[in-house]
């Protein structure tokens, strides 16, 4: 088995993280690809948090109909601050040492490596994978990761809410059932 695995507040989840999903799944010959809402983000002092119920709700709705994505609850049911290295061996716990794990980021993570905890264990654990992201440098990836060149699609979850902070327009930007659940449920209003 060949397991990508995606981690990220996604809050909200978008069309870019699909799209990394999907392409990384096609180019790195993945079996299928979790997607691991985090239940605290190690990184980030988010105001805006959508709460861990919300967040992993739309994930759910943006993967439904693709055999290929799973979404896991592992960090959420964590209930505390999640590392990737913990992740990463509650995955390999559960599909075994033969399982190869790929961990997949986008190229802004490459400026907060050393911030990691235990980004070595990472490294042993998975193959670590930068995907491009516009406005995020790849040339310059460190020893044992690898890169990979997806669609440049320049959308965040910050850009997201900001659009509807601002009351514009969010359709085609976030998968529809997810944009509904965002009005539905009043997120980032
Ligand atoms: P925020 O703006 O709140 O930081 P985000 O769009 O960066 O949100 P995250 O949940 O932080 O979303 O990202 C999860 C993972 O997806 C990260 O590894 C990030 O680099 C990657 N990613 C997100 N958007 C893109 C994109 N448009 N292209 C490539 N990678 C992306
Ligand atoms: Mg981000």
């Amino acid at each position: 088995m060949r397991i990508g695995i995606l981690g990220g507040t996604f809050n909200p989840i978008h069309t870019g993280h699909l799209v990394l999903a999907e392409e990384a799944r096609e180019k790195l010959n993945l079996d299928k690809v979790i997607l691991v809402p985090a239940y605290v983000p190690p990184h980030k002092n988010e105001e805006e948090l959508a709460e861990p119920n919300d967040r992993f709700k739309m994930v759910e709705l943006a993967i439904r109909g693709n055999p290929g994505f799973e979404v896991s609850s592992v960090e959420m049911d964590a209930k505390t601050t999640s590392y990737s290295v913990e992740t990463l061996k509650a995955f390999k716990q559960k599909y075994g040492e033969e399982a190869k794990l790929f961990f997949l980021t986008g190229a802004d993570s490459l400026g907060e490596l050393y911030t990691w905890k235990e980004i070595d264990q990472i490294f042993k654990l998975s193959n670590f994978i930068v995907a491009s992201r516009p406005g995020y440098d790849v040339s310059k990836v460190p020893n044992g990761v690898e890169h990979v060149t997806i669609t440049s699609l320049e959308i965040s979850s910050s850009l997201i809410r900001k659009k509807i902070k601002e009351g514009k327009s969010i359709r085609y930007l976030v998968p529809e059932p997810v944009r509904e659940y965002i009005i539905a449920r009043r997120l980032y209003k």
